[in-house]
């Protein structure tokens, strides 16, 4: 159980939840009430990904009318049928006003198959990589074929975000290595995520980010509720039960890992700059001179 004894409304650095559907229903309905509840409660960005096209324009519209609420656009490999060559071109045109692509993968467990997926995942790739935006990857159980693929895409130029991530220590530091961060979701609470717990407490911290998935993936204590951005806290706790870092270090590091991975984020995120951790990269959260690629130094530091 994560430590409730820790004042979450005392942290000054706000968390991002780099993954809601917020576009979808019942989010939808209810998004001034979701948003208002989870600004409250110290969410200070919400990165909104892409499925389906025809849910790309509502995404586009909330994005444009809510300064913290950030677009991403792809296609999900459950709907890969739907990806005929107008609509990536349409993905190309439209993501100039995202933050990254997304989200796009491979997972068996939709059809169409793997194979058929990985074309799909590929085209989509090379839009992120002719625009220079970041990617957000759905993969499950097929690591190494995406990590294959995404190396010969040479997708490490842009970088971006494994979503929550159900993969193995060894895959987690293969994606890390080429520029991605490792997001966990509400699946770091539920009792038999034992190794996903482990794998959280080892990587290291300027590789972590935070998602909730709403409304999939709710926390333990909410375990068969709608979730909803909110309830980031919920995984940020965890998070700082399981690692030896304070949480103000783990709420710093993990804002300054989703802007140095989303660039596009920079400045629009409120932040309270006296209180802020000294380690903070002051060029990332301003969006001034921030050197892409400085990250690939960690690896060295924290794992030789
Ligand atoms: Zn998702």
């Amino acid at each position: 159980m994560p430590d409730t004894n820790i004042n979450t409304s005392a942290l000054s650095t706000p968390l991002i939840d780099t993954h809601c559907h917020l576009d979808c229903e019942p989010l939808y309905t209810q998004l001034d009430q979701m948003l208002c509840c989870a600004r409250k409660s110290g969410i200070g960005g919400f990165v909104v990904p892409g499925v389906h096209p025809d849910n790309w324009p509502r995404i586009l519209q909330l994005a444009a009318q809510q300064p913290d609420l950030h677009a991403a656009l792809g296609i999900h490999p459950m709907h890969v049928l739907k990806a005929d060559s107008q609509c990536l071109s349409r993905l190309e045109e439209l993501a100039k006003h995202c933050v990254a692509i997304g989200e796009i993968g491979i997972d068996p467990d939709f059809d169409p198959p793997p194979d058929v997926q990985v074309t799909v995942f590929r085209s989509q790739l090379q839009i992120a990589a002719r625009l220079g935006l970041p990617v957000i990857i759905h993969c499950r159980s097929k690591f190494q074929m995406t990590l294959q693929i995404m190396k010969e895409e040479a997708i490490q130029h842009v970088g971006g975000i494994m979503h929550a991530f159900s993969g193995s220590r060894e895959m987690a530091l293969e994606f890390i290595r080429l520029g991605f961060c490792i997001s966990f979701s509400g699946s770091l609470t539920w009792p038999g995520s034992k190794r996903l717990r482990k794998l959280a407490c080892q990587l290291p911290l300027d590789a972590v980010v935070l998602e909730t998935d709403a409304p999939n993936m709710a926390p333990q204590t909410y375990k068969g509720q709608i979730n909803q951005p909110t309830w980031l806290m919920d995984v940020f706790l965890e998070l700082c039960a399981l690692r030896s870092e304070s949480p103000g270090q783990i709420a710093n590091a993990t804002l300054a890992n989703t802007l140095r991975v989303l660039p596009k984020l920079c400045g629009s995120v409120p932040m309270q700059p006296a209180a802020r951790h000294k380690s903070l990269d002051t060029a990332a959260v301003t969006g001034g001179n921030y050197e892409k690629g400085r990250h690939f130094g960690y690896l060295g530091s924290h794992h030789a």
